[in-house]
């Protein structure tokens, strides 16, 4: 077995601890990583609190690592060691249904094991990467091209490839107007991509601060909700919408700004429900739908399209004992635009 320490939560309520813990010894197919870095995702939170009412403890968050591999199994031929790589949201999937065949692994039938919290064959829950080290199999990591900046490089394997793979597979391109609600983690990395694919891009924002940032990150137009007049100017304005809220809200004021055929794509998941007026849809052939982060191989092409064109998270780079304090200001939205951990300070 080899020693590891972490963070966790041992309770809904309590705050994260330094936490020592076992990681089992890499197999054959299995690599040992030393992880440098670790995002935070609203997620992560969520999950800490239990707001999904299935979190287990000891609770050991992080799925936006970026490390080194220390040792590799003895059939392991796709990575070295010392090679930066990366893991995102999940371990493990079956490998032989059709979306594991079909590389979207991330909706494999016979389920994810998710990096944190996933439940594992001997009914131990997995430990995510606010920790030192971590074993994974190498079908499930992917390599971290060495001119991306590391801080900045850790949150593309939950934040940006979530972006990527839901404005790649709806076919976001130049000439759509595209609107991105909620300027977080995720929505500051759809504002990235979704100009670099040349769209014409309005960030929708509940915070008046950020429009000079928004413009910064590349948004073309900045509309702040708390302005109740713009849901009657911009009705039937944009083809999508990304909505990357992490709380609750009403989805039909947003539906509204959709043109014909307009697509609303929910990448946040808010712990409660929220209801759907079906005129909301019907009248202008709406659609609303869902992404959930993306496949090995995408998330693999997304890392080479940023090294390519320089797309980085804007990171403030954190203390692993500051955690609990920018657990706090992520939930005040007091984050510009991703906390990452730097895992070596541990
Ligand atoms: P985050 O950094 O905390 O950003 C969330 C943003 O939502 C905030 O910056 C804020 O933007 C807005 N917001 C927060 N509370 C709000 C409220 N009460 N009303 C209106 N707007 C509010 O979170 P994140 O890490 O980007 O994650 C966002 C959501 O996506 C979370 O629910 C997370 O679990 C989920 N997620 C989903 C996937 C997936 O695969 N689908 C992957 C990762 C994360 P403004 O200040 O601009 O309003
Ligand atoms: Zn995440
Ligand atoms: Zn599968």
């Amino acid at each position: 077995m080899i020693s590891a320490k972490g963070y966790a939560a041992h309770t809904h309520e309590s705050a994260l601890e330094l936490y020592s813990f076992e990681r089992k010894d890499p197999g054959e197919y299995e690599v040992l990583i030393d992880i440098i870095y670790c995002g935070v995702c609203h997620a992560d939170f969520h999950q800490s609190k239990n707001e999904y009412g299935n979190t287990k403890y000891p609770f050991v968050p992080g799925h936006e690592i970026v490390g080194r591999i220390r040792s590799i199994g003895e059939k392991v031929s796709k990575f070295k060691e010392n090679e930066l790589v990366g893991v995102g949201y999940f371990i493990l999937s079956c490998g032989y249904c059709q979306s594991c065949i079909g590389q979207e692994q991330q909706f494999c039938e016979n389920g994810i094991t998710p990096t944190q919290n996933g439940k594992l064959q001997d009914g131990t829950f997995t430990k995510g990467g606010y920790s030192d080290c971590i074993v994974v199999n190498e079908n499930y990591i992917v390599s971290v091209p060495e001119t991306l900046n590391q801080p900045g490089a850790a949150p593309l394997l939950c934040a940006g490839i979530t972006t990527y793979s839901s404005l790649k597979y709806n076919q976001i391109v130049a000439g759509h107007k595209v609107a991105i609600l909620g300027l977080g983690g995720l929505g500051h990395m759809a504002v990235k991509f979704a100009t670099s694919f040349g769209a014409d891009v309005t960030v929708l924002s509940s915070s008046a601060a950020k429009e000079d940032d928004a413009k910064k990150l590349g948004a073309h137009h900045f509309v702040n909700t708390s302005d109740k007049e713009h849901f009657t100017t911009l009705v039937n304005t944009f083809d999508f919408i990304v909505d990357a809220v992490s709380a609750k809200h009403d989805y039909n004021r947003y539906l509204n700004l959709l043109k014909k055929d307009g697509i609303m794509i929910l990448l946040g998941v808010p712990p409660e429900p929220s209801t759907l007026h079906a005129h909301s849809l019907t009248g202008k052939r709406r659609k609303i739908t869902g992404s959930f982060i993306g496949g090995i191989e995408e998330t693999q092409e997304m890392l080479y399209y940023c090294a390519k064109h320089q797309i980085t998270a804007d990171v403030e780079l954190i203390r692993p004992n500051e955690i609990n304090i920018a657990f706090e200001r992520m939930i005040k939205g007091d984050v510009r635009y991703r906390f990452t951990i730097d895992m070596q300070k541990l």
